[in-house]
């Protein structure tokens, strides 16, 4: 039982002072763990990785480290975090990066409790959540006062239940509020960045935010989530900073840091995100508003013309993106988009930033302000968008993408890794990158990985998992069946047809993985009424939050469930809820979208092969994590169906069998093809 914990906390630990405190004790057959957790199996696998961090930390070497799945990871590196913070005090605090809140709140909830009870030495750990989540009593006392959110009779009573929750929460975050407040209303009580009167402030002494931020400073072993850390480097390279400095980071989930860096360092304006600075200072509503009460009918005038283009300027790019758009948007290369929105969006913050200045009320001064750099910050998000910059350090790709509020402004690094690795990677923490899936198998220095991320020196570590694949896994690769690529109706009417046949025999317990919403839609229909008739409910994804289709799926074990994207990593169903995972087709990404097809374009430049060096090996790794899905545990078994022919009739099709977790002889041609 590496990483799961009892449900009473063991008793202190009683080492004497000279007990040797290295991972390897601390893991061993009788060391502290094993002798608190009855059902504790000392695995190889949990070791090697957990002496590679440690040694790598000492080491000050950054690594790569692939650990299968029933590893024990989230041990194997909190240990070490805590051995390096506990023997480097003062050097600032072991930065934990998580993939999401929630799995921040799992280490939170139960591993760092079990640690701290388990370990013969004190330390701290602190879970940090972004500034937002915080109330700012001075903000909130200042909403009471004004009463600029009174005029709506609900959130009236929102803003006054969190009043009195304010008079007796232990820790002043929205997440410990009894109900969800309306957005508009956070917004008016929330701790911002620039606006916070710091030490001049007469509430600084009881202010959760500000304690947050002492605890987060003086905290050896720091939970973060990735979009948390980017956010942070964001900031960091803009010159400003939200984390205390650190000198070493470890990045669990790894996988995602791509993607989360490219979304934190990318830009992204609709027509709601101006209506929303614009709402925060005036809205036709409110006679009281901010803007109303410090400002003149010029700054009035203002606040209108911006409304009124705002929605012209939006209309125009709706309007482009259906004319000349895909499904996934609009690439918009070198052209300009001539907009007269931030010219009067600065004329509107200088009126702001004017009667700050006029105003003596330092809460009014403070509030202004905040919407003028707000603006500013706007203006020049906007400019970027708008503009061609060919001589920009970090080319940007600009595209319009479609949304349920019309088109979206939207630009991403072309390449985050020359940015990561001036940074974050050169000269920066100590940086350990784990993950069950980090490559394609057949890479061994993760050079895939490492080229998107700028990593260009690190150790690099694979251990397999501990489950035997072999014994408890059946793979069935589907045979005679028309190609996807070819004849995609053909295709799916076949795969709808396999896929109720598999399913009802094995009883339903099973999860189908799909690599679009149109298939989801389309097998949901097909199925549903044989699982009916057999009294196997149908779970998909869209018809309820994620969350709940889980729960349903461990509570009801014969139901099926069914979706895309998100349920192909990260959902953790275990025994016989899950006894069959089908892969309807290989999860190649879209090649459609803009961002994508223009880092495609700038290997090809580079001349190297779009297909081998990106497409490839970006689903291979999908694949694997979606195969994942079916072994959580020691005691699991059961059935994989690939239903895309290409696995056999393509040359690449061997690399992604190659890739699974099964011995040599299994990925020739025996029983893994053919059922
Ligand atoms: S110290 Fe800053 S965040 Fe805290 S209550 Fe005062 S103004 Fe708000």
């Amino acid at each position: 039982m590496n990483g799961e914990q009892p449900d009473e906390l063991p008793l202190p630990p009683d080492d004497g002072p000279d007990a040797v405190l290295d991972v390897g004790g601390l893991l061993g057959a009788d060391g502290p763990i094993a002798r608190r957790l009855p059902d504790f199996e000392v695995r190889p696998q949990q070791l090697a990785l957990a002496e590679t961090i440690e040694r790598c930390l000492r080491q000050r070497r950054h690594l790569v480290a692939e650990a299968g799945t029933g590893t024990g990871k989230s041990f194997a590196y909190l240990l070490p975090a805590a051995l390096h913070a506990d023997a480097h005090q003062g050097e600032g605090p072991v930065v934990i990066s998580t993939r999401t809140i929630a799995l921040q709140e799992q280490l939170e909830q139960k591993d760092l409790p079990f640690l701290h009870a388990v370990l013969p030495f004190e330390w701290s750990s602190v879970t940090a959540i972004g500034r937002n989540n915080y109330v700012c009593l001075r903000r909130m006392h200042l909403a009471e006062r004004e009463q600029h959110l009174l005029e709506d009779p609900e959130r009236h009573s929102q803003l006054r239940r969190i009043v009195d929750w304010s008079l007796h929460t232990a820790d002043g975050t929205r997440q410990s509020l009894d109900f969800e407040p309306r957005a508009e209303v956070w917004e008016e009580v929330q701790a911002e960045h620039g606006n916070c009167l710091q030490r001049a402030c007469k509430h600084y002494d009881h202010c959760h935010w500000q304690r947050a931020r002492r605890r987060m400073q003086t905290a050896q072993v720091l939970i973060v989530n990735h979009a948390l850390y980017f956010a942070d480097l964001a900031l960091r390279i803009a010159g400003a900073s939200y984390l205390p400095a650190h000198r070493v980071v470890v990045f669990d989930e790894a996988h995602h840091l791509e993607r989360v860096a490219t979304e934190s360092l990318g830009l992204r304006v609709g027509r709601t995100t101006v209506g929303w600075h614009l709402r925060r200072m005036h809205s036709r509503r409110q006679q009281k508003s901010l803007l109303a009460r410090h400002c003149g009918a010029a700054a009035m005038l203002l606040w209108e013309e911006a409304g009124l283009v705002n929605e012209a300027l939006f209309a125009d790019l709706q309007d482009r993106l259906q004319k000349g758009g895909s499904g996934e948007g609009l690439a918009l290369h070198e052209q300009q988009i001539e907009e007269t929105l931030s010219p009067i969006l600065r004329a509107l913050s200088g009126e702001l930033a004017a009667a700050a200045v006029r105003t003596e009320q330092v809460d009014a001064q403070m509030e202004l302000q905040a919407r003028a750099n707000g603006l500013d910050g706007l203006c020049a998000t906007l400019r970027a968008l708008c503009t061609h910059n060919p001589v920009a350090e970090t080319p940007l790709v600009r595209w319009l993408e479609p949304s349920r509020h019309g088109a979206l402004l939207c630009g991403a690094p072309l390449d985050v890794s020359a940015a990561l690795r001036k940074h974050l990677f050169d000269g920066g923490p100590t940086a350990v990158l784990t993950s069950a899936t980090l490559g394609t198998g057949d890479d061994a220095s993760f050079g895939w990985l490492r080229q998107q991320l700028g990593l260009d020196r690190a150790e690099t570590l694979r251990v397999g998992s501990p489950f035997d694949y072999d014994r408890n896994v059946e793979m069935v690769f589907e045979e005679a069946m028309p190609d996807p690529s070819r004849d995609a109706q053909a295709w799916r009417r076949d795969v709808a047809d396999r896929t109720r046949r598999h399913v009802l025999d094995n009883g339903g317990r099973a999860l189908v993985l799909c690599t679009s919403w149109d298939l989801v839609r389309f097998l949901a229909a097909e199925l549903r009424r044989p699982l009916g008739d057999r009294d196997i409910q149908l779970l998909v994804q869209g018809e309820a939050p994620l969350t709940r289709l889980l729960e349903q799926k461990r509570d009801d074990a014969r139901s099926v469930l069914i979706g895309t994207d998100s349920l192909w990593e990260g959902i953790d169903v275990r025994g016989d809820a899950l006894t069959m995972v089908v892969i309807t087709r290989l999860p190649f990404a879209s090649p459609g979208h803009p961002l994508t097809q223009a880092r495609m374009q700038a290997l090809q430049a580079k001349g190297l092969d779009p297909f081998r060096d990106h497409s490839l090996p970006e689903a291979i790794l999908k694949f694997r994590q979606g195969f994942g899905r079916l072994i959580r545990s020691g005691q699991d078994r059961g059935k994989v169906v690939v239903m895309d022919p290409r696995l056999r009739t393509k040359a690449y099709g061997r690399r992604f069998v190659a890739a699974l977790p099964f011995s040599a002889d299994y990925d020739a041609d025996g029983r893994s093809y053919g059922a």
